[in-house]
């Protein structure tokens, strides 16, 4: 049985520039990409294999600017488990503080592609994609992110390595999820990721933040989306965690919904 393919993509630039003018307008991507998101397809058995997730204690080999930021991933992420394991005592602060889009390990089975996208996006994961094996997932990022800042980078594939997740899941019937959701728990999970960074990391993205010119780097300034929303005023700062989540979610949903990449990938 043919299994549609299913490309999730981080179009950053796109997403940003509509918000940049605080209003949702169309946008024409003069290079909008063409390729079919129907291929390829992977078979059903090929799959049975891959559905265990990653079971490889070491990273692949890459590139040692993605393996730099995969480490950071993997080490941030388990030190955040570590730290979980002893202080998370209730189950409230179980959901508020671990992080819970994909486990640390994910990042041993991650290889990256690079590519120059084009088109508005920053990377991509194929679902179903034929380049998928056990133990082996390929995102591809585009060639911008080679000189890049290892936080932003680490960043990005946090976003991509949600959709492996998803997949993941949805191999494994865990999943349903439409596909502006998905995009939605990418975003959450970047912003997720970003508060389990060291003060110093974290500082010196706020410093990015900050600074004043209207380029600001793709991952920067949807971060800054992201804390902007959180602090917009619908909920009470810090203290309704339940409210700010539902708002954080509602308005990534509406950005995502108004945005023409995004409406071509998710086919609205
Ligand atoms: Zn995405």
């Amino acid at each position: 049985m043919k299994k549609k393919s299913q490309k999730l993509r981080l179009f950053l630039p796109a997403l940003l520039a509509v918000l940049a003018v605080g209003v949702i307008v169309a946008l024409i991507f003069s290079k909008q990409r063409t390729q079919s998101i129907s291929e390829p397809v992977a078979s059903p058995i090929a799959e049975l294999n891959i559905k265990d997730g990653c079971t490889r204690t070491t990273r692949l080999e890459n590139d040692p600017q993605y393996d730099r930021a995969l480490s950071l991933i993997q080490q941030r992420i388990d030190d955040n488990e570590k730290w979980c394991d002893k202080y998370c005592e209730t189950g409230d602060y179980e959901t508020k503080l671990r992080f819970h889009h994909f486990p640390a390990s994910l990042t041993n089975c991650i290889k990256i592609v690079e590519e120059k996208i084009g088109g508005g996006a920053e990377g991509y994961f194929t679902f179903h994609s034929e380049d998928i094996k056990p133990n082996y997932f390929p995102i591809t990022v585009d060639s911008s992110y080679s000189l890049s800042d290892d936080t932003l980078t680490a960043l990005l594939i946090t976003h991509e390595m949600t959709h492996v997740q998803q997949y993941l899941d949805t191999l494994n019937s865990k999943d349903n999820l439409s596909c502006r959701d998905k995009e939605v728990e990418a975003f959450v999970s970047q912003i997720d990721f970003y508060t389990k960074l060291s003060n110093e990391e974290i500082s010196s993205v706020v410093l990015k933040m900050n600074e004043e010119n209207d380029d600001k780097h793709p991952q920067v300034a949807m971060l800054k989306t992201m804390i902007d929303i959180n602090r917009d005023g619908t909920c009470p700062l810090f203290t309704d965690d339940e409210c700010s989540q539902k708002n954080l979610r509602s308005k990534l949903f509406q950005l995502i919904s108004d945005n023409p990449s995004y409406q071509h990938q998710c086919e609205l």
